[in-house]
């Protein structure tokens, strides 16, 4: 019994505008995250500030997506640019909102994946525009995946709190050591390859942030999909790689961040996964 029964006697437009509304919040505190946690600074007494004037953005100019439309993308004390990232984020978080209360509609199960598009959605910022995955997000999404894993929606139905608990360490587990062969495969391989004065992140191809969160979208995603995502996430990454070589901006060793291909491949197996898992286990069983 997870329905919220309460919301049964609302109209049926409200869920859907509520998630929205509440979507548009979070992704507010989605850009505090993605800005501070990569520098080490603390999210939760976090007061927002102009980084150029230091001026404190008040109340008012810090509504999602209006503020930055009124003040036409400037701070209002000394008129330097504020990032387009600010409102996209916010934009993509009550986009994503919408999405999962019209997939999941008003059950529990919308919660735990809400929290999981958002920790996905910070991870594709920060990993794009510095190149790290916070700890804070990656082993802290591993405890909460694992501890909200009887509300999850993604792993099977009719197992009881435990299983379910097992269903998804087993999830983390599988993510964290599918990428620890691959670094390991990747180091013996490179060794060979490569001279001995290249970085440690080149000589592995993926850094420990990666493990990490693999770990992570693993405990949210269960054992199948977990592997649909590592491999979604790579043929993204290799596609884009190959587009950036062919127009001449990237070489072979340039890096790409293997974080945000995985959280958009995370992002896609809340809502497709299940149907891709089970058309390619049909393949298989084909005759
Ligand atoms: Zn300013």
């Amino acid at each position: 019994m997870d329905r919220l029964d309460w919301v049964r006697i609302l109209p049926p437009w409200l869920f859907p505008l509520a998630a929205t509304a509440v979507g548009l919040i979070l992704g507010s505190f989605a850009n505090v995250c993605i800005h501070r946690l990569p520098r080490g600074l603390s999210v939760v007494w976090a007061r927002s500030e102009c980084p150029r004037c230091g001026a404190r953005v008040r109340a008012w100019d810090n509504l999602p997506l209006l503020s930055w439309l009124i003040l036409a993308g400037r701070c209002r004390d000394c008129r330097a640019p504020i990032s387009w990232r600010y409102p996209l984020v916010e934009g993509m978080a009550g986009l994503l909102s919408l999405a999962l209360a019209w997939r999941f509609g008003p059950h529990t199960g919308v919660l735990v994946m809400g929290l999981f598009a958002l920790a996905l959605l910070i991870l594709f910022f920060t990993d794009l525009e510095t190149m790290l995955l916070p700890d804070w997000i990656t082993l802290g999404g591993v405890a909460v995946g694992l501890g909200l894993a009887p509300w999850n929606p993604l792993l099977p139905e009719q197992v009881g709190a435990l299983p379910a608990m097992g269903l998804a360490l087993a999830g983390a587990a599988g993510g964290a050591g599918l990428i620890l062969a691959v670094m390991v495969a990747w180091r013996v391989w490179s060794r060979w390859r490569f001279p001995q004065d290249i970085s440690e992140e080149l000589r592995t191809g993926m850094g420990q942030g990666d493990l990490k969160m693999l770990a992570f979208i693993g405990a949210f995603v269960g054992l199948r999909q977990v592997f649909f995502v590592t491999f979604a996430a790579a043929l993204m990454g290799s596609l884009f790689g190959l587009a950036m070589m062919m127009r001449r901006r990237a070489h072979r060793h340039t890096l790409l961040p293997f974080g945000t291909f995985l959280a958009l491949a995370g992002i896609g197996s809340i809502f497709y996964g299940r149907q891709i898992v089970d058309l390619y286990l049909s393949l298989l069983a084909w005759p």
